[in-house]
């Protein structure tokens, strides 16, 4: 736990949260800035910074526990789909590994843009990864 952790005071039940999911390990509740409906951050209980931090027990049981709340959530709210995203580092607020767990709908606006300049820069990055 880290004291000035807002993911460590929610799971030390300091900060109000829309739990939905809670065992051992993780904690699942409702974004306060939802790109979807139902949209819920992972939060394992014990606090490691991102994914470098993570052992392949707690990746495993990570991917586990997103499909439980999965479960829980298809029935109740009728999503379509589920979207993951997960950042560490740079466009990560908070520093606390979470998964972000999105539902998706047929008539959401969650894009993923492509134009031809984008394709170009595939190429470049394609050839630096691979030098
Ligand atoms: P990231 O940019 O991946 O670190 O995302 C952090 C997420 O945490 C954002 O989507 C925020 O809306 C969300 N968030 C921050 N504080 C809280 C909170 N107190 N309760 C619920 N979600 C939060």
């Amino acid at each position: 736990m880290k004291d000035d952790c807002v993911f460590c005071k929610i799971i030390k039940g300091e900060i109000p949260n829309y739990t939905i999911y809670e065992d051992k390990d993780f904690k699942v509740f409702l974004d306060i800035n939802p790109i979807t409906n139902g949209h819920a951050l992972l939060v394992p209980k014990t606090h490691y910074e991102n994914m470098f931090e993570l052992d392949e027990k707690m990746v495993t049981k990570i991917f586990k526990t997103a499909k439980k709340v999965y479960d829980i959530e298809k029935d109740k709210i009728n999503l379509e789909g589920y979207t993951l995203i997960q950042n560490n580092g740079h466009g990560q607020d908070v520093k606390h590994y979470h998964l972000h767990l999105i539902p998706r709908y047929t008539h959401d606006d969650v894009k993923y843009n492509s134009n031809e300049k984008q394709l170009v820069e595939v190429e470049n990055v394609f050839n630096q990864i691979k030098e």
